[in-house]
C-alpha cells in the first residue's frame, strides 16, 4: 500500500496480497518448496539502450550535433582558470581537436571523477562503482508476464527474474569495484550466486549450459566518504556539482529519474553559461519515435515510429527482411537502419547497443557477426580487412558472455 501510494498516480496497477495458490496462477515455474503467498505489484519495463538512442535522436532534433567515437581528453581553460570548452580525439580517425564551450557538463557515469581530475587533478573520488550482473535464460525457465522478485533472500540480497525480450533475466549482484572500466566482468562468485538462487526459486534447475549470455554493468553510486562503503547501501540520488572553474558534473541517479536530473542540471548550466532563464520543456516534449499504441508495432515496439521505417526498408528489398541469425529476432534491415539513422560504426555497435543481440544470445551474436560486419562494411564503405578485424574483435568480446 505504502508503494501505491508513493507511485501515485504513475502507478500501473494495484498491489495486493496472494495465498500461495494464486502466487503459483501467477507464476507456474515457481518453486513451491516452502512458498506461503506473494505480493504482486507493478513496476515498468525498457530496452536502455534504445531508450538512449532515442534520446540522442530527440536531441539532435532538437538542434543539439550529437558525437559517437569521440573522447574528451582535456579541459580549457581562460587565464582565470574557468572552463571554456573540451580538447577531444576522434577514436576513429584519430584528429584532436578542441571545442568551445559557454559550460562543459562531466555526465561520464563511471568515468565522473576521471573527467573532474581533468580540472583538479587532486579532486577527491565521488565515485564508488558497483557492479550488477545479469544471467540470461530461456523464456522456458520462466513463461508468462509475470517476473518473480525476491526482496530478501536468506544472505539479504534481492533477487529477480524478469521477462524481457523474448528471454529470462535474472539478477543482481552489487559488488564493489576499485577501478571504472568500459568491459566489466562478472566474477565466478556473481555468477554462481545468481545460478544458485534461481534454483531455489525455479522449478527447474539452471545450469551453466543453460546461461545464453551473462553481463555486467558499472552503476555509478555517490560515495558517502568512507573507503568501506557497502554500495548496496548507497543512495540511488543524483548529484549535481559545481567546480569553482565552472565545471558541472552530474552523476549517481537512475533510469527511472533520467529527465529530472537533466533539468536540474540544465538549468544551473544555464545560470553557470549566464543564458536567460527559459522554462524547461522536456516533461511534455515526446521522445523520438512516440507513438500512443506502440504495442502495434509488435516485437519493434521499443522502436515506436521507426518501426515503419524499418518494414519500408524490407518491403523495398526482401533480403533485407531476412534475419541475421536463425535465434535472433533481428533483420539485416535493423542493421542498415542502425548504420544510417543511428550512427552504429562497428559490429559490437549493432549487436550490442542498437538490437541486444549479444545480451540476448551471446552464441548466435558470434555467429551473426560475419553477415553483420559485410552488410556494415556495405554501408560504411570499409574493404573485407576491416571487416575480418570486426568479427575476430566481436568473437573475442563474445567469449565474456558466456560461462563455461
Ligand atoms: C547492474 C545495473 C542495474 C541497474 N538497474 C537500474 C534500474 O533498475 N533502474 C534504474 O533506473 N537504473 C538502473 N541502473 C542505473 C542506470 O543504468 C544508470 O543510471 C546508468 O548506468 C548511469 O548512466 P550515466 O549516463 O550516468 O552513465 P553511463 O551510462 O555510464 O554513460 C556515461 C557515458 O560517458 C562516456 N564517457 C566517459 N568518459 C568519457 C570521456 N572522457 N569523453 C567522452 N565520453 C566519455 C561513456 O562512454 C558513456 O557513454 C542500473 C545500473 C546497473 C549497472
Amino acid at each position: 500500500k505504502v508503494y501505491d501510494a508513493l507511485a501515485g498516480r504513475y502507478g500501473f496497477g494495484r498491489s495486493r496480497l496472494l495465498s500461495r495458490e494464486e502466487t503459483v496462477e501467477h507464476l507456474p515455474t515457481i518453486e513451491t518448496d516452502g512458498l506461503r503467498g506473494g505480493v504482486v505489484y507493478h513496476d515498468g519495463q525498457f530496452d536502455d539502450t534504445r531508450l538512449l538512442v532515442h534520446l540522442l535522436v530527440t536531441a539532435a532534433e532538437q538542434g543539439a550535433c550529437v558525437l559517437n567515437y569521440v573522447r574528451v581528453s582535456g579541459l580549457v581553460k581562460n587565464a582565470s582558470g574557468f572552463v571554456t570548452g573540451v580538447r577531444a580525439e576522434d577514436l576513429e580517425g584519430g584528429a584532436e581537436f578542441e571545442a568551445a564551450a559557454r559550460v562543459v557538463v562531466n555526465a561520464t557515469g563511471v568515468f565522473t571523477d576521471a573527467v573532474r581530475r581533468m580540472d583538479d587533478p587532486q579532486a577527491r573520488a565521488m565515485i564508488r562503482p558497483s557492479q550488477g550482473v545479469h544471467l540470461v535464460l530461456p523464456r522456458a525457465f520462466h513463461p508468462g508476464d509475470a517476473a518473480i522478485m525476491v526482496p530478501h533472500t536468506d544472505d539479504g540480497r534481492v533477487l529477480f527474474a524478469v521477462p524481457w525480450h523474448e528471454v529470462v533475466v535474472v539478477g543482481t549482484t552489487d559488488t564493489p569495484v576499485d577501478e571504472a572500466s568500459l568491459e566489466p566482468r562478472p566474477l565466478e562468485e556473481e555468477v554462481a550466486f545468481l545460478l544458485e538462487h534461481a534454483a531455489r526459486y525455479l522449478t527447474r534447475d539452471p545450469t551453466p549450459a543453460d546461461v545464453l549470455s551473462v553481463f555486467a554493468g558499472l552503476r555509478p553510486l555517490v560515495s558517502a566518504g568512507d573507503a568501506d562503503d557497502d554500495t548496496a547501501a548507497l543512495s540511488r540520488d543524483h548529484t549535481l556539482q559545481i567546480a569553482p572553474s565552472g565545471l558541472v558534473t552530474i552523476t549517481g541517479g537512475k533510469w527511472t529519474t533520467y529527465r529530472r536530473m537533466a533539468e536540474d542540471t540544465v538549468d544551473h548550466a544555464a545560470v553557470c553559461g549566464e543564458l536567460e532563464p527559459r522554462e524547461c520543456v522536456t516533461r511534455e516534449l515526446r521522445v523520438h519515435g512516440y507513438h500512443a499504441h506502440a504495442e502495434r508495432f509488435g516485437r519493434r515496439a521499443y522502436y515506436g515510429t521507426d518501426a515503419t521505417e524499418i518494414e519500408t526498408l524490407e518491403d523495398a528489398d526482401p533480403e533485407m527482411a531476412e534475419p541475421v541469425h536463425p535465434r535472433l529476432p533481428y533483420t539485416r534491415a535493423e542493421v542498415v537502419w542502425a548504420a544510417r539513422e543511428e550512427m552504429a560504426r562497428t559490429v559490437e555497435d549493432v549487436l550490442a547497443r542498437r538490437t541486444r543481440a549479444l545480451l540476448l544470445d551471446a552464441r548466435a551474436a558470434a555467429e551473426a557477426a560475419p553477415g553483420v560486419a559485410a552488410l556494415l562494411a556495405d554501408e560504411l564503405g570499409r574493404d573485407s580487412d576491416w571487416a575480418e578485424r570486426q568479427v575476430n574483435d566481436f568473437r573475442a568480446l563474445a567469449e565474456g558472455y558466456l560461462v563455461r
